[in-house]
């Protein structure tokens, strides 16, 4: 069976297509800039990449590119789009209807449209994208597969903000996550290669990407997770702010004269590690500055671990101890240093002791504590492409609605 995976942003739709008899990547790649000047297409097949400039002004010619992309002699990998039985979607925000991956009909679409209040710069693309592939492929099964669905578990005094409660009630002011497709994924992974049943673990996930977020689950289940009603709270990330006083929004407007648009501009896109350090939001840049020497560089860094650390802590407490950390994402994969310097700097209170040399290495699944460490710390690479995958693959195969998470 072969399952097209589709992630549809406001200006870009990932895409990679995967034989799942032995969950092999056939091709993936990205049609970029779309609606915009200078659009591409980066297809890579068989560890060439290739560049396909394209004239891509909305997310229906993107895809219909990409199929030709599928079908072409040499850079495609099926005769026809008959051999794609299924099409998984990554969705942003499910809201509270979906705590399961769902079959696309009439009335999930319905609902996601519903959903665009509560994720108004998300959804839209995510929409657009399913349209897209409902017109270029008629026949084939839609699922979608969201970001918010694994952490519908959490209880109510995770996700309730301390508001009046008529704001939840009324306007679904609460407390969502994402990245759960990752955390689900690294933190099941995890146990596997532990070999212990994951249902008998608290595991703390770290994603750290350009976004990022880190989850507490127990017992199989993600119990709190620090990206809240939008992705922008919790962590300090590439451009977003993470946790603020909110009395600071108030005050940007009534004492500095910002406008909403500049104040939201400014918490997503001005802030985080380039707010601090200004040069640069790339983790790799801002590591090899503070490696010179540069101040703000290394304050940055400093802040950036710090609350990393802080919600390690916290996520601690809730779960009464922790097993398990998993590093994972761009950041959490490939950056010795910053796991050495949080397990170093500020967990040997959990009893955490790493390994340095078992440590220095990149984007590999490995476990990096000490065998006499009281928590074992390890990296597992995200795959959430082939969680979409998967998901997709059960739910169409088993003839399913949704595919319950727990
Ligand atoms: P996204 O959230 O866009 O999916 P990724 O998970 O790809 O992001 O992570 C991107 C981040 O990973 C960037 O900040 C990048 O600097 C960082 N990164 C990639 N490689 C390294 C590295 N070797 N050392 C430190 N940071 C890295």
């Amino acid at each position: 069976m072969k399952v097209l995976v589709i992630n549809s942003g406001s200006s870009s739709v990932k895409y990679q297509l995967m034989d799942m008899e032995k969950e092999d990547v056939l091709c993936k790649g990205i049609a970029e800039r779309v609606g915009i000047s200078g659009s591409r297409i980066v297809h890579r097949k068989g560890g060439e990449k290739y560049i396909i400039e394209r004239d891509l002004p909305n997310h229906d010619v993107a895809l219909q590119e990409v199929l030709k992309i599928l079908l072409d002699e040499n850079l495609g990998v099926i005769r026809d789009l008959s051999e794609i039985s299924a099409v998984g979607h990554r969705v942003v925000h499910g809201g509270e209807k979906f705590a399961s991956s769902v079959l696309i009909d009439e009335e999930v679409m319905k609902v996601l449209e519903e959903n665009v209040d509560l994720a108004p710069l998300h959804n839209p693309p995510n929409i657009m994208g399913i349209k897209a592939v409902q017109k270029l492929l008629p026949n084939v099964p839609n699922v979608a597969v969201f970001d918010t669905a694994f952490h519908q578990s959490m209880p109510e005094r995770a996700f309730i903000y301390a508001l009046p409660y008529e704001l939840y009630e009324k306007y679904g002011i609460r407390r969502y996550g994402f990245h759960g497709t990752s955390h689900r994924y690294v933190s099941r992974r995890a146990a596997e290669i532990l070999g212990k049943p994951y249902k008998s673990l608290r595991i703390i996930t770290a994603h750290l990407g350009n976004g990022a977020s880190i989850a507490a689950v127990k017992n199989g289940r993600s119990v709190d997770t620090s990206m809240g009603f939008t992705p922008l709270e919790g962590l300090v990330m590439g451009t977003r702010s993470g946790d603020i006083d909110p009395a600071i929004v108030v005050h940007l407007q009534t004492k500095l004269g910002m406008n909403v648009d500049e104040v939201y501009d400014l918490l997503n896109k001005k802030s985080g590690v380039l707010g601090i350090y200004g040069k640069s939001s790339d983790m790799r840049d801002i590591e090899d500055a503070a490696f010179e020497g540069d101040r703000m560089a290394r304050l940055a860094l400093d802040i950036y671990e710090y609350r990393i650390a802080k919600y390690i802590g916290a996520y601690a407490a809730a779960m009464n101890g922790v097993d398990v950390i998993v590093f994972t994402a761009g950041v959490g994969e490939n950056s010795p240093i910053l796991r050495q310097e949080i397990c170093e700097n500020y967990l040997g209170y959990l009893g955490v002791k790493i390994d340095r040399q078992k440590n220095d290495f990149k984007g590999k699944e490995k476990v990096i504590s000490t065998p006499d460490s009281k928590v074992t710390v390890m990296v597992v690479p995200t795959n959430e492409e082939l969680v979409i995958a998967r998901d997709t693959k059960e739910i169409v195969e088993k003839g399913m609605k949704e595919l319950k998470l727990f």
